[in-house]
């Protein structure tokens, strides 16, 4: 029985020692006694800052740390594919690098592992978050459970342990937009979930601006079926209907009143009116065209500059054909 964590790290340098240190020394007691081996991969996303220096350091004293560098920041999703790819184990947990997802919860993790179970997530309250971001998040998930057709639940995000079975899976969808928190919903398997407390981050800073939640937001919207689409055709319906309403009770008032030409209010309400749903329709099928664009050019999601994982250096490291 062999553990692969999975750490992608991206301008992490203060954080991510204090994140091995206290994941080694878990893993290497708990390891110990259940006679399981097991590795870390650490994957630097084209960090700025010194993460890749750092992580070489432990990689000198402890053969379990792996590393693969990227030539670029390519997304944390990228990091996670990558980790997945060129994972060993027979298991692999997913982890933050600014131990926001508490090490100490593994043991626990790997026993419900043992029990059967192919995904064991860890999900996480809101104590500490400001509480317009509990309330904003809350409102999102109760939209999007209605929109999209895999169930997306709050707190729960990419802290979790996957059976091999499931990092199969996992490789074996090859979308370019790689929206992870749907697709641990979609493979399905049976799913354990742990609670913990909320964690903030030991030192440096989160990446994620406000305009980049709103992004990730949309994108949990659209990434996973075409039911925006379908809603645009009944928007259109429901315009239609009511146009043809409005044009009846315009003909009938016509032949009962007579002609009244004053009509500006009216007028300009249709043009907003059907001006802007107009907009949002073509908005949606853009977003669409647009994640097909990206699609069908079947670009590599990452390229790799340097790595100490063997299996990885006998490629050639611009090629991404991982396994599934
Ligand atoms: N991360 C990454 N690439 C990125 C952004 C983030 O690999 O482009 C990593 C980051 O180093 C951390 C994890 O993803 O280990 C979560 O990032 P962060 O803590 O900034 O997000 P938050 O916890 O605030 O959601
Ligand atoms: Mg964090």
């Amino acid at each position: 029985m062999k553990l692969t964590v999975v750490v992608p790290s991206y301008n992490e340098g203060s954080a991510i020692r204090l994140t091995y240190e206290k994941l080694k020394d878990i893993l290497k007691s708990y390891c110990l006694t259940q006679k399981y081996d097991y590795e870390f991969i650490f994957v630097d996303d084209g960090s700025r800052d010194d993460t890749l220096n750092v992580i070489k350091q432990f990689q000198r004293f402890d053969t379990h740390v792996k590393y693969i560098s990227f030539t670029r920041n390519f997304g944390k999703e990228a990091g996670i594919l990558a980790g997945l790819a060129y994972s060993s184990g027979d298991a692999v947990i997913l982890m933050d690098a600014d131990l926001q997802h508490p090490p100490e919860l593994i043991p626990k993790m790997l026993e419900y592992y043992i029990e059967g179970y192919d995904q064991v997530v860890a999900k996480r309250n809101r104590t500490g978050d400001s509480k317009s971001k509990t309330l904003f998040s809350k409102l999102y998930y109760k939209m999007v459970n209605h929109l999209v057709d895999v169930k997306l639940e709050d707190g729960v995000g990419d802290f979790r342990l996957l059976s091999r079975r499931a990092v199969k899976a996992l490789l074996s969808m090859h979308e370019y937009n790689r929206f992870s928190k749907g697709m641990f919903s979609w493979i399905g398997f049976n799913v354990k979930v742990i609670e913990y407390e909320n964690q903030q981050r030991v030192t440096g800073t989160s990446k994620w601006s406000f305009t980049k939640l709103v992004q990730y937001g949309i994108d949990g919207i659209l990434s996973f079926n075409n039911k925006p689409l379908r809603s645009t055709l009944y928007l259109g319906f429901i315009m239609v209907v009511l146009g043809i309403a409005y044009i009846l009770y315009s003909l009938i008032r016509v032949l009962v009143v007579g002609i009244d030409t004053p009509g500006y209010f009216t007028i300009i309400s249709a043009i907003l009116i059907m001006g802007g749903a107009q907009l949002l329709s073509i908005g949606v099928i853009g977003e669409y065209i647009g994640r097909i664009y990206y699609e069908v050019k079947k670009r590599p999601h990452f390229l790799i500059e340097e790595t100490n994982i063997e299996r990885v250096k006998q490629k050639r490291y611009w090629e991404d054909k991982y396994e599934a």
